[in-house]
């Protein structure tokens, strides 16, 4: 018995499921469309818990989806947000080398972001750092001019105006908790009702590999969650940063390193650091969760990534727990910030596909079974490319146009 039929369902109200939407709605007008949320609003997890920042493009892999969705995906959420008056600013930013050993490793991002497409970089030295970023210090910086802030926990809104505006329809408090496929539909269970469907799509984020088997598939990958927390800069502190002043990343990690961000609001932020949380939704040291503890520590991979990084997590760990520590890796491209210009700020939880061997997935992963489309691993920078991601989903989606 169901309460109502469906041409496509979206599970997952979040940037990535809201742009798949708007997408569908684009181009199947005629298609009725249905997005199931299980929070009260949209955007309540990582889309509305993040840095706010949009992505150059200059990390990534060339060729890879990453590279590619986000240098486009960028120059389309600019745009996106000019059309509808959504705050944003390109404004650029910094990434500094501050031991000699980063210096190769500058090179290479910016070997690399030229050879994804982006335009102005130059690697600059400490006098035209300091012209840029007054307070900053370090041997050499690259300078990205095409990154730019916003605030996806709006951007999303917009999109879940748009398809209404469209025909589609957002349903919040609606949590997927059952999936029952065959041949001719698949049925989703909620506590606002079942529905029926032709196609599904999972865009669940930090429990999107639970809904794979929820809908009888099996994952290859086990979504891991990183918590990244935050301090603020107090408000008379706030001027020591005039816009994004990042670490050279360590290659072998998907995180960026903690860095500074001056918002679109105008406040300044520090983070995000990368603690294994201990609950999917867990924004707290103390938020733990047993099931989603035991799906980490029961899965080989698991164990495998801890031997591989467990450095790299004893240093965010220790810098989560001790507020010198967070600051003194601040303090190597700011040097005249202090303890007592931070206070604790938020957090977000990111989601992170891991693999069996032990490897983080490390570019987005959409798996296609039958009518359904697993979203599986889209982290950072999947808010900026979020537009573009979901023309790439749409597209491998084929059976909506059947
Ligand atoms: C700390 C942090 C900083 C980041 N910084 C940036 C940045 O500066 N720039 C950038 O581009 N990206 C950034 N990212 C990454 C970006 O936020 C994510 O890649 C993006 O938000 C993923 O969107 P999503 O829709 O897949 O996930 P989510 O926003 O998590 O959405 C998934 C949704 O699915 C819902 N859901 C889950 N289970 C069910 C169910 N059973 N039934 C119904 N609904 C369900 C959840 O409630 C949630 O709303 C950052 C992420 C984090 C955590």
């Amino acid at each position: 018995m169901t309460d109502s039929r469906y041409n496509v369902i979206i599970i997952g109200g979040g940037v990535v499921g809201l742009a798949v939407a708007l997408e569908i709605t684009r181009r199947f007008p005629r298609l009725r469309l249905l997005v199931l949320e299980k929070e009260d609003a949209v955007a309540r997890h990582q889309s509305g818990h993040n840095s706010g920042v949009i992505h150059s493009g200059v990390y990534y892999k060339p060729g890879s989806l990453k590279a590619r969705l986000c240098v486009a995906g960028a120059a389309a959420m600019v745009e996106f947000c000019r059309q509808h008056n959504i705050p944003h600013k390109v404004c650029g930013k910094v990434i500094v080398a501050t031991h000699a050993e980063e210096l190769p490793r500058l090179e290479d991002l910016r070997q690399r972001g030229e050879a994804n497409g982006l335009a102005g970089l130059r690697l600059i030295g400490p006098e035209e750092l300091r012209e840029i970023e007054p307070h900053a210090s370090g041997l050499q910086a690259l300078l990205v001019p095409s990154t730019g802030i916003t605030d996806y926990a709006v951007v999303s809104k917009k999109y879940a105006e748009l398809i209404a505006a469209g025909g589609g329809t957002v349903l919040t408090s609606a949590a997927a908790n059952g999936i029952q496929r065959n041949t001719s539909e698949t049925v989703v269970e909620t506590p606002r009702g079942a529905f029926a469907t032709a196609s599904l799509i999972n865009c669940a984020g930090l429990f999107s590999d639970r809904i794979s088997r929820m809908a009888g598939d099996r994952p290859s990958a086990r979504i891991i969650p990183f918590r990244g927390e935050y301090y603020d800069l107090i408000p008379e502190r706030a001027s020591l940063v005039r816009a994004l002043i990042y670490p050279v990343p360590d290659p072998r990690f998907p995180f960026l390193g903690v860095h500074f961000t001056r918002r679109i609001t105008g406040t300044v932020d520090a983070g995000p650091n990368a603690v294994l949380a201990l609950a999917r939704e867990g924004y707290r040291h103390s938020d733990i969760n047993l099931r989603d503890l035991a799906s980490a520590l029961t899965f080989p991979g698991f164990w495998r990534m801890a031997f591989r990084y467990w450095r790299n997590a004893f240093g965010e760990w220790y810098r989560s727990l001790s507020k010198p520590a967070f600051v003194r890796a601040l303090q190597r491209m700011l040097p005249e910030v202090r303890e007592s210009d931070l206070v604790p700020g938020g957090s977000g939880v990111r989601a992170q596909a891991l693999k069996p061997d032990g490897t983080l997935v490390d570019d987005f992963q959409f798996v296609p079974s039958g009518k359904v489309l697993h979203v599986l691993n889209v982290p950072s920078p999947a808010a900026t490319a979020s537009l573009t991601i979901a023309k790439a989903i749409v597209d491998t989606a084929t059976f909506l146009s059947e």
